[in-house]
């Protein structure tokens, strides 16, 4: 059987590995895992309650508006409900844009390296990916703005970028955006955007009034635990989110989902307690780094990317065997680097004594 052409050079996503497969490897009974920047402490205790006595027909297919979910957050956000489109994580959105405004001729522009599904999906839509290499970690605008012409259609910005965990100013941003022709989708990709602390750390939300080929996702995956059940959204003008619509699943994102992530808005101060512990063991950690020779890049999010005197797949290996799994850069695009999720502080410490081990 014949498949697209664009297909055959993509290979299927390899999954980390797994804690009960570790477990059963190194003989280990405490797994640590520091791979997928989940959130380490769970969701907020409320939405367990609120799930497990939830009134959900299993039978009935989803609210396909997700309407209780995007009522609550358009309040919450301060935007129109129109203006939200759900996908099952915001990943299934990075699917999406790629479906709607990607096409053989067209081009898209990214930094490299940064989340790998924006050029997954690209690809598969056969449009050429210019990518463009981050300085010191962060996006090089200056040099992304030259690659954008008459046929770029999606320019996506990462902020805070995955896998560094460096952002882009307020400045910065808004002399981009000025610069660029609205004729191009401008995706602002703000999955961390709960961690930051950076006071020049741009609101990008309210900017879609003045620029409407502003896209912003966010997910509930990471700061709000909830990576298991599925639930990112984009925030944009109504054209774009009426055309993703277009091409939407209908029922794309669960009952039981849309009602977690309902439940998860509720509790704000779970996520500022959040915040504030995860800037605590970071900085421990980076402290760590500095007292032995370590460089990372500097992180507004839940995780680290530390550099290494050594490959990151040797280093993530020998984690493996005192329990931790951490993400070896070499398969994120930044050799001799390991990029490790901020776990507790118990654990981090234990981390600690480990890595002076492995290196
Ligand atoms: C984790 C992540 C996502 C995807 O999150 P979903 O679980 O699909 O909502 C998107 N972008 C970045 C940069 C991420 O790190």
């Amino acid at each position: 059987m014949k498949i697209k052409e664009s297909i055959k050079p993509l290979r299927p996503y390899q999954p980390g590995k797994g804690i009960e497969e570790v477990k059963k490897e190194h003989q280990l009974h405490h797994i640590v895992k520091l791979a997928s920047n989940e959130n380490v402490y769970g969701p907020s205790p409320l939405v367990k309650e609120k799930v497990n006595d939830g009134p959900i027909d299993f039978e009935i297919y989803p609210d396909g508006y997700a309407e209780k979910l995007r009522l609550k957050l358009a309040d919450s956000l301060h935007i129109n409900p129109d203006t939200l489109v759900f996908g099952s994580g915001s990943e299934e959105i990075i699917q999406m844009i790629c479906r709607t405004y990607l096409e053989p001729g067209t081009n898209t522009v990214m930094a490299t390296p940064t989340f790998p599904q924006y050029k997954h999906y690209a690809t598969v839509e056969n449009a050429e990916v210019r990518e463009v290499p981050l300085l010191n970690g962060k996006h090089n605008l200056e040099k992304m703005r030259k690659q954008i012409d008459t046929q770029t259609r999606v320019v996506w910005l990462c902020t805070p970028n995955n896998p560094t965990g460096c952002y882009i100013s307020k400045e910065e941003l808004r002399t981009f955006l000025k610069q660029v022709s609205k004729d191009v989708l401008i995706v602002i990709d703000e999955a961390y955007y709960e961690f930051v602390f950076a006071d020049d750390f741009p609101e990008a939300i309210p900017l879609i009034d003045a620029y409407e080929n502003v896209l912003v996702l966010r997910t509930f995956s990471k700061a709000y635990g909830l990576a298991g059940l599925r639930v990112g959204y984009g925030v944009g003008s109504k054209d774009v989110i009426t055309n993703l619509n277009k091409i939407r699943g209908p029922f794309n994102v669960t009952s039981i989902g849309q009602m977690a992530a309902y439940f998860a808005l509720e509790d704000q101060r779970y996520i500022d307690r959040i915040k504030a512990k995860n800037v605590e063991v970071r900085s421990s950690l980076e402290h760590f780094c500095n007292q032995h020779g370590l460089l990372f890049d500097k992180s507004e999010t839940n995780f680290l990317l530390i550099h290494l005197p050594t490959s990151g797949i040797t280093v993530s290996e020998k984690l493996l065997t005192y329990g931790f799994i951490v993400r070896p850069g070499e398969l994120l695009g930044v050799p001799n680097s390991i990029r490790v999720t901020i776990g507790k502080k118990e654990d981090m410490d234990a981390f600690k004594v480990a890595l002076l081990e492995c290196i």
